[in-house]
């Protein structure tokens, strides 16, 4: 069995800039060597946290506890971090060793040291000729690549990546997501990479922090956080979930826009909500009859279009006019026989270990 150590401490933080209050009592625990990712819309405080975390920016509540070490108004320069941002951020003038080695430059260390730190570096990053380039004649992947190599420099407790991948083109961003992921299990560093791409943070993190104007929404694994959407901001940001508004008639009865549907799981004592489910959790079915109502939401539809995504074909459906389209995945076999042409009628189910139910007075999943 592993046991884990915490590594940061966040306790309580607040921060402002004037009357906007961009942290909001953020509380959060990271464990030793843990990949962390901060998801969330624009705006909604992940750069200030990450900032404030390097002491960049000053909160103006709160604490912050690094390796035991109470950091919370040191200056930067004083934390043991080191940090990547979107753009690249090299000194043009100083060529990929001295960019690297730029990291050490308040390191006493012998020079041959130092070479062979900077050279181990690029080895690390598969880039061990370019020492001697200048960053304008490097890719945009390559310059990202020094610019980690450069934060990993003086072997610091933390890394922190601000947006890393943003800048690159997508065949790059794919690359560099694995590299990053393999260096860091390697070295087995605290990770903390702040990102609005929820594909960077499912793949990426081993635990994901979703924020939402300057709160924490939800903590956990990039399946808890995909499985069980704990509020129904996290339901609408991660994944493409279905969500659809929903009039409660009963313990087992919902209206969904003029449609009424017989519901699997016990509804709450509430006037309305939003009812959720995933388009691979539906299955298609020319008829209603074989399906298990015990265990089963289920809703007569039409095809709208389909669209082959090559692993799977994604039908989009008509249930009612006052309900948002509905997205169904289904595989390529099941399309090839059951699908015929768009205003065709078809029953879909879905398990009801895959409904979610979000109350409109808490918005907070009630299973
Ligand atoms: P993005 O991905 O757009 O950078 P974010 O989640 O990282 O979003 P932050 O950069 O943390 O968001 O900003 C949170 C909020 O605080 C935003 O509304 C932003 O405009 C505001 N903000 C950030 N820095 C400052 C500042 N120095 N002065 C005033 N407002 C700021």
């Amino acid at each position: 069995m592993t046991t884990s150590t915490t590594y940061l401490r966040i306790e309580h933080l607040r921060k402002s800039f004037g009357s906007f209050t961009a942290l909001d009592d953020i509380t959060l625990e990271v464990q030793e060597g843990e990949f962390i990712c901060f998801l969330g819309p624009s705006g909604c405080g992940k750069t200030t946290l990450l900032r404030a975390i390097a002491g960049l920016e000053q909160q103006e509540e709160g604490g912050i506890v690094q390796a035991g070490r109470d950091i919370s108004v040191l200056p930067p320069q004083q934390r043991d971090f080191g940090i990547v941002f979107q753009s690249y951020a090299l000194f043009p003038n100083l060529n990929v060793n001295e960019n690297i080695a730029y990291g050490l430059a308040n390191v006493k260390m012998p020079r041959r040291e130092r070479e062979a730190r900077v050279q181990a570096l690029l080895e690390q990053i598969h880039l061990p000729d370019i020492g001697h380039k200048f960053p304008g004649q490097l890719s945009g992947g390559q310059q990202q690549r020094v610019a980690l190599a450069r934060a990993l420099a003086t072997e610091p407790g933390l890394l922190l990546l601000d947006e890393p991948l943003s800048a690159l083109d997508a065949r790059v961003r794919l690359h560099l997501r694995n590299e990053i992921c393999s260096l860091q299990r390697k070295l087995g560093i605290t990770t903390i990479m702040v990102t609005h791409d929820q594909d960077e943070a499912l793949t990426m993190a081993d635990r994901i922090v979703v924020m939402d104007h300057g709160r924490i929404a939800q903590v956990g694994t990039p399946e808890e956080i995909y499985q069980q959407p704990a509020t129904e901001f996290v339901a609408r940001f991660v994944g493409s979930m279905n969500l659809l508004p929903a009039r409660v008639l009963d313990r087992h009865a919902l209206m969904l826009g003029r449609k009424e549907v017989q519901t699997p799981i016990p509804m709450p004592d509430c006037a309305d909500g939003t009812l959720g489910f995933r388009p691979e959790s539906v299955t298609l079915h020319e008829t209603p009859w074989g399906i298990d109502r015990e265990q089963h939401l289920m809703m007569p539809a039409k095809l709208e279009q389909a669209q082959f995504m090559g692993a799977f074909v994604r039908l989009t459906m008509h249930l009612d006019d006052e309900v948002p389209l509905l997205q169904v995945d289904v595989p390529v076999e099941q399309h090839a026989t059951l699908v015929h042409s768009p205003g065709q009628p078809l029953w879909l189910a879905v398990h009801q270990s895959a409904l979610k139910f979000y109350p409109a007075d808490t918005r907070e999943c009630m299973r």
